[in-house]
């Protein structure tokens, strides 16, 4: 689901980091494993990690100053510790990837901190984003409906980064800010005014147009302020009058000019206003 959702966007050169973090009987016999063969390594590890060896030693794998370094000196591995049910679904859910196409790499360093997770973790990386190259992460969730006080029910998760995700986007050219017409204010008076505004904003953003309007029930000067201070390209003036009449005034606040525009035209009115550069 992950993956066909960043493939719709058009997106390319993802790549699926997969492990198993295996269940409440193997995890915790991997878990002592994991403290037996840290013992005599204290002294090497970060301060972090000397915390989470108490807390959760699986996390000391996926630490930026000492996963790595763990990996080199031998430390176990979980998918070599899953129990035989564990092992099959592991090796079940590569090959579903495999049959539908979804190129992945086994990480065994990819682990979690939290308990609910059961079998399947994964994140979906774009690696030219460096050390914010994980854009999505997720996984299986057998343990979190039960960890809540609910019912044992199985779950599947993730959580995309949308900062990461603008970010990989523009780096392939999908990112397409929609040029043309500047963002526009608009200033209302009155409960009225102010339901029309957010009617008219919602319209103008539906159009990918810029739109804000007050929220924090200025007076008609302080929008005013307000609008110029945003660097609004026109601001849209709704009183009691342009109410009453169904009308905005639009001020161009480059030229100054103000015209009168019925409210149900002032998308078009607006569109008919984008530059092509
Ligand atoms: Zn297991
Ligand atoms: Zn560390």
């Amino acid at each position: 689901l992950a993956f066909q959702l960043f493939r719709e966007l058009g997106l390319n050169d993802l790549v699926l980091h997969l492990n198993s973090v295996g269940c409440p009987s193997c995890r915790p016999i991997y878990r002592q494993k994991l403290l037996d063969f840290f013992a005599d390594k204290k002294e090497s590890l970060c301060d972090d990690c000397r915390e989470r060896l108490e807390k959760n030693p699986l996390r000391v794998l996926d630490c930026k100053a000492d996963g790595e370094k763990m990996m080199n000196m031998g430390v176990p591995l979980i998918t070599e510790h899953l129990c035989e049910s564990c092992q099959s679904h592991f090796q079940q859910v590569q090959q579903y990837l495999q049959a539908v196409g979804i190129p992945f790499v086994k990480d065994p360093r990819l682990v979690r901190g939290l308990d609910y997770y059961t079998n399947t973790a994964f994140e979906i990386m774009y690696a030219p984003l460096g050390a914010q190259s994980t854009v999505c992460g997720g996984g299986r969730y057998d343990g979190l409906i039960a960890e809540v006080g609910g019912p044992s029910t199985p779950g599947i998760g993730f959580a995309v980064g949308m900062e990461r995700l603008l970010l990989t986007l523009k780096e392939q050219g999908l990112l397409t800010v929609p040029v043309g017409v500047p963002p526009i204010f608009i200033v209302a008076l009155g409960e009225a005014a102010r339901a029309k505004a957010f009617v008219l904003q919602q319209a103008l953003r539906a159009r990918q147009i810029a739109a804000e309007i007050d929220l924090m029930g200025r007076s008609m000067k302080g929008q005013m302020k307000a609008a110029n201070k945003a660097g609004a390209g026109y601001t849209v003036i709704i009183g009691e009058e342009e109410l009453a009449r169904q009308e905005v005034q639009v001020r161009n606040m480059t030229t100054k000019e103000q015209i009168a525009v019925p409210m149900n035209e002032l998308v078009t009115y607006m569109e008919s206003n984008r530059r092509d550069d």
